[in-house]
C-alpha cells in the first residue's frame, strides 16, 4: 500500500500527528511538498522565509532518506499534482495536516473535492495547535473567544496530549515509481535563490527540526527560569527563537508543552513555575490568534473593530519609508527596524514598539506595516502578524480601546543601558546612553553622526491621533 503525505506547515518527522496516523497505514509513506506557485509570486514573501523553508525542507528530505523513505518536491500547484500522483502511483489513500489560513482552508476544500470525486481517499487531522478551533469554546454559548483572557483560562485547562512518535523505518518507492514523478515533475531541492529569493543574512535559530528541538532544551534548561522578566528586553537572549520553527512546523507544540511539563515537574520553585506559565502563556497567543482567523476569516482583509474600517490613516509614503529602513529619528524604533532588515526577525518588544509608532505616531495604516513585516520576517506568519498588527493598532479583538508606546518609556524600561539601540545603530553608539534611550539627540548631532532628526514629535502626534480616535467613534 502506498501512502502519499502532503507536508506544509509540518516540516518534521517526530510528533507529527499526520503522519503517525499514515504509518498505521503503510510503511511506504512517500512525503512531498509543493512550491506553490500561488504563494511564492506573493507580494508578501519574504526571501529569508523562504530560505528558511528551504533549509527545513533539506533536513525533512534527508530525514525521510535516512529511514529508507522518499521525499519529492514539485513546484506546482498542488491542486494540479495531487490526483495526478495519487491515480498514477496507485496510492491507497493520502494524509494531511490542517491549517486556518483562508487560502489554505479554500485549497483543501477544492483538493478534498476532486479526490471525493475520483473516490480517493484521503485523511486530514489538526496538528499544529494544542487545542483545534472548536475544541476552545465560552461556556455561556459555545461560540469562540474574542478576548485573550478567559481563552488561556479554558485552554490551559484542557487535557494536552503527548508527543507522536516518528516513523523509524519507511519505503522508497522503487524504480518504476521514480520515472513515473519523475515525468510528473518531481524536482531536485532547488535553493531560495534559484526560486529568486536572495537573502544572505544569519537566522538567530538555524532551519529545521534539529536546530528547534537543541533550542528547545537549551531554552527550557537555562533561560525559561528567568523567561518572565528577560522577555522585555531586546539586548537578551531571553526568548526561545522558536518563532519560524512553530510557524513551519519544524517543530511541534506538543513537544514543547511535553517539555514544560518536565521543567515545571522538576522544581518546586513558585518562582520557576511563574516563569513557565507565562511562556505558556506566549503559546497560547499563538493559538489564540490561529483560532480568532479560523473563525473569522475577514479579520485577514482588514480591521476587526468597526470604527477602523474608515480610519482616516495619513498614509504619507515619506515618513513609512523612514520607518522600513529605520530612520525616523527615535533610535530604539530605528534599531527595532535594522534588526529586522538584517535578521528577518525583530524582538517581541521592539514589534509592539515599532508597530504603535507605525499606526500612532505616523498614522499609518497598520496594514502597510503588517505586510512590511511578512515580506521581512522568516517567522512571518499571517494570524500571529496579523492579531500583533490589529493588537497594536487596537483595531483587533481585544477590548481595550488605545495602546500608545512612549518611545523614549519603553527604551528607558527595556534598554536602559541603550545596548540594543548601539548595537543596531553603531553610528550613535559613542553618544550618551541618556540621549540615546530618551532619543534626546540634538539635529546637529545626528546629522554630524550621519544619523537623523526625529521625524514627528511624539506628542503631537498622540494628541492627533487620539482626536481623529475621537472624532471617528463618534460618528460610528
Ligand atoms: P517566545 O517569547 O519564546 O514565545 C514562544 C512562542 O509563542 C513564539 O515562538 C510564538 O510562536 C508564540 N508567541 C509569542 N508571542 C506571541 C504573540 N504575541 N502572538 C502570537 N504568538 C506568539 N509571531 C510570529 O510567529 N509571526 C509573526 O509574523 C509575528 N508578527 C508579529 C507582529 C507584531 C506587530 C507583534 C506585536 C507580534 C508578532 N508576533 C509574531 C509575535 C511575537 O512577536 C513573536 O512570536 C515572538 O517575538 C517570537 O520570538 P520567540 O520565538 O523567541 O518567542
Amino acid at each position: 500500500n502506498l501512502i502519499l503525505f502532503w507536508h506544509r506547515k509540518d516540516l518534521r518527522i517526530n510528533d507529527n500527528i499526520g503522519l503517525s496516523e499514515a504509518e498505521k497505514y503503510s510503511k511506504k509513506i512517500i512525503g512531498f511538498f509543493c512550491l506553490d506557485p500561488y504563494i511564492l509570486n506573493g507580494d508578501d514573501v519574504a526571501p529569508a522565509r523562504v530560505k528558511y523553508m528551504m533549509g527545513c525542507l533539506a533536513e525533512l528530505r534527508q530525514k525521510y532518506q535516512e529511514r529508507g523513505g522518499t521525499f519529492l518536491i514539485f513546484k506546482e500547484s498542488p491542486k494540479n499534482i495531487i490526483p495526478s500522483l495519487m491515480k498514477k502511483l496507485q496510492g491507497k489513500a493520502i494524509f494531511w495536516n490542517k491549517d486556518v489560513e483562508p487560502y489554505s482552508r479554500n485549497r483543501d476544500r477544492e483538493i478534498a473535492q476532486i479526490l471525493k470525486d475520483e473516490n480517493i481517499e484521503y485523511n486530514v487531522f489538526w496538528d499544529q495547535l494544542m487545542h483545534p478551533p472548536g475544541d476552545v469554546l465560552t461556556k455561556s454559548n459555545n461560540s469562540p473567544y474574542s478576548v485573550y483572557g478567559p481563552f488561556w483560562r479554558s485552554w490551559e485547562k484542557l487535557e494536552k496530549r503527548s508527543p507522536f512518535f516518528a516513523p523509524t523505518s519507511l519505503i522508497g518507492l522503487d524504480e518504476k515509481e521514480t520515472e513515473i514523478v519523475n515525468q510528473l515533475g518531481a524536482m531536485d531541492l532547488p535553493t531560495a535563490e534559484a526560486l529568486g529569493y536572495d537573502w544572505q543574512g544569519n537566522f538567530m535559530l538555524a532551519p529545521g527540526e534539529n536546530a528547534a528541538l537543541e533550542r528547545l532544551d537549551y531554552f527550557c534548561s537555562d533561560l525559561l527560569v528567568n523567561y518572565d522578566e528577560h522577555r522585555n528586553f531586546p539586548a537578551m537572549d531571553g526568548t526561545s527563537l522558536l518563532s519560524a520553527a512553530l510557524k513551519f512546523g519544524a517543530i511541534a507544540p506538543r513537544t514543547i508543552w511535553q517539555k514544560t511539563v518536565e521543567e515545571w515537574e522538576n522544581t518546586q520553585s513558585d518562582e520557576a513555575r511563574e516563569n513557565i506559565t507565562a511562556w505558556r502563556k506566549e503559546l497560547a497567543w499563538r493559538e489564540f490568534y490561529q483560532h480568532c482567523l479560523y473563525f473569522f476569516p475577514e479579520l485577514a482583509q482588514g480591521p476587526y473593530r468597526e470604527h477602523f474600517k474608515n480610519f482616516p490613516w495619513e498614509n504619507d509614503e515619506k515618513k513609512f519609508q523612514a520607518w522600513c529602513e529605520g530612520k525616523t529619528g527615535y533610535p530604539i524604533v530605528d534599531a527595532a527596524m535594522r534588526q529586522l532588515n538584517e535578521t528577518g526577525w525583530m524582538h517581541n518588544r521592539c514589534r509592539m514598539i515599532v508597530a504603535s509608532f507605525l499606526t500612532k505616531d505616523l498614522i499609518i495604516d497598520w496594514r502597510w506595516g503588517e505586510k512590511y513585516f511578512m515580506q521581512k520576517l522568516y517567522d512571518g506568519d499571517l494570524a500571529a502578524n496579523n492579531g500583533g498588527w490589529q493588537w497594536s493598532a487596537s483595531s483587533g479583538m481585544d477590548p481595550k480601546p488605545l495602546r500608545i508606546f512612549n518611545p523614549a518609556s519603553q527604551a528607558q524600561k527595556f534598554d536602559p543601558e541603550a545596548q540594543y539601540i548601539r548595537q543596531w545603530l553603531p553610528e550613535i553608539r559613542f553618544l550618551d546612553t541618556k540621549d540615546l534611550v530618551t532619543g534626546k539627540i540634538t539635529p546637529m548631532d545626528a546629522t554630524s553622526y550621519g544619523y537623523v532628526p526625529p521625524i514627528v514629535d511624539h506628542k503631537e502626534q498622540q494628541r492627533k491621533f487620539k482626536a481623529l480616535y475621537a472624532q471617528v467613534k463618534e460618528q460610528w
